[in-house]
């Protein structure tokens, strides 16, 4: 499959290179040259493959040959090695848990399938590459835990201090080895403006060949697409029409979805759910694309003022608004009804949200008040463990803390301390 680039369609790349660039010269996105679809049969008969089967066959179409059958099926089986539950959490409201990988967030599987996928291509070669990441706080983790001791792969992590949760900087900076934690005094959007700086200086690409982990980079974004097949495998009998209700940051797991429906997912509708970092529900209220300045929320991990999937969002709709206003609504909600919710969803049903599963559980709520016929599905994206710090007083005594993340807090924390300032972190990369 070759990809082009968003800024100049001319502009081609193989897979590989996709991967390997993580963003085109001309700092366009990525986009897969054709959109694949899949056999109506398969998705039939969903229910009679593997989760790994599914992923093979999702994932295949937009590889091509670049990566043998037997080497791409081991990187799918590394990448899906734990359970996507769903649980029916009230009415016609069901869960799609995110959260059983090894960082408790959703991005475990991108950040793994593309370790794999670096590792594969990195296989023969002697100069090392560094993946370069900004993280509003669970890519960091994902990523660490993804390239951790991954041959040929260094990994830098930019951090906003004092905005991620306790569990989610222990997760990034208590590694060592090949994994280094930078603590940029700044927001997130300013720790992903030092990133796409950096890609786009010849002194440092000659110093150091670089690498994106962020979702913009193909390998994280598309195989996101399984979470939806697999949601459609689990539901699949009793419910036929879904939406899917999701809660976008930089909205690489929605324009998942979004590709998992082009190549043939019968899905109805898509909802994002955004805190009051509402750049896209603006746009789709008024065509106008405002991006302000990030705000700190609750849900952390979508405090994105300028969500840079969104390009590929309305690249599958030809960039039409009234197309994607067909397929696709997007609501904004404020910490107070996020905290509300938690604390409602659990006194009222007995279920733990974490505050990102609450604005995706917000979104789908009120969508599915003006569409009562459909089945709604939201993400649960990170496990409540993670946000336990800001959780409302009334639900967290009750979040249980999973053991495997206990030993984790013992651990010592070890980063950089850096400036939002682009000259000290080229300096510190030029080292
Ligand atoms: C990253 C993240 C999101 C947002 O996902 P995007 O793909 O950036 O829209 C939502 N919830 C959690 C817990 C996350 O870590």
């Amino acid at each position: 499959m070759q990809y082009y680039s968003l800024q100049d369609p001319q502009h081609k790349a193989s897979f590989e290179t996709a991967v390997i660039q993580g963003i085109a010269p001309d700092k366009g996105l990525y986009f897969p040259e054709q959109i694949p679809s899949l056999d109506p049969e398969f998705i039939t008969h969903l229910h009679t493959y593997t989760d790994q089967e599914i992923g093979y066959e999702v994932i295949r179409p937009f590889i091509g040959d670049e990566i043998p059958e037997a080497a791409l099926k081991k990187i799918v089986n590394d990448t899906l090695h734990f359970p996507f539950p769903i649980q029916k959490v009230t009415g016609h409201t069901y869960a799609l848990e995110l959260f059983h990988g090894p960082t408790l967030a959703f991005k475990d599987v991108g950040a793994r399938f593309m370790a794999g996928c670096l590792g594969y291509f990195r296989r023969s070669s002697n100069r090392p590459v560094t993946v370069l990441v900004a993280t509003s706080g669970d890519t960091g983790g994902a990523v660490a835990s993804g390239f951790y001791n991954v041959p040929g792969v260094d990994v830098v992590i930019l951090y906003p201090s004092k905005k991620v949760s306790t569990l989610q900087e222990k997760q990034l900076t208590t590694l060592g080895g090949n994994i280094r934690a930078l603590e940029v005094q700044g927001t997130f959007d300013d720790c992903q403006r030092m990133v796409k700086s950096a890609f786009l200086d010849a002194d440092i690409q000659s110093h150091r060949q670089l690498t994106s982990a962020n979702s913009i980079n193909v390998a994280r974004w598309l195989p996101q697409m399984f979470y939806y097949f697999l949601a459609y495998k689990q539901m699949k009998a009793a419910h036929p029409r879904l939406v899917f209700a999701v809660p976008s940051g930089n909205f690489g797991n929605i324009c998942a979805g979004m590709m998992a429906a082009a190549i043939g997912l019968p899905v109805s509708h898509f909802v994002a759910a955004t805190n009051i970092n509402d750049t896209v529900p603006r746009f789709m209220q008024n065509g106008q694309y405002e991006p302000g300045k990030a705000v700190p929320t609750l849900s952390n991990a979508m405090d994105v003022a300028d969500p840079s999937n969104f390009v590929r969002v309305l690249q599958l709709f030809g960039n039409s608004l009234p197309a994607l206003k067909e397929k696709f609504t997007a609501y904004a909600y404020t910490d107070k009804d996020t905290a509300r919710t938690m604390e409602q969803v659990w006194k009222e049903h007995h279920y733990m949200l974490d505050p990102h599963g609450a604005v995706g559980y917000l979104g789908l709520q009120q969508f599915l008040a003006e569409a009562p016929e459909l089945t709604g599905v939201f993400l649960e994206t990170a496990h409540p463990v993670k946000f336990e710090d800001t959780a409302p007083k009334a639900v967290r005594d009750e979040i249980h803390t999973p053991p495997r993340v206990m030993s984790l807090y013992g651990k010592e924390k070890n980063a950089t301390l850096l400036p939002a300032d682009y000259d000290a972190f080229k300096n510190w990369l030029m080292r």
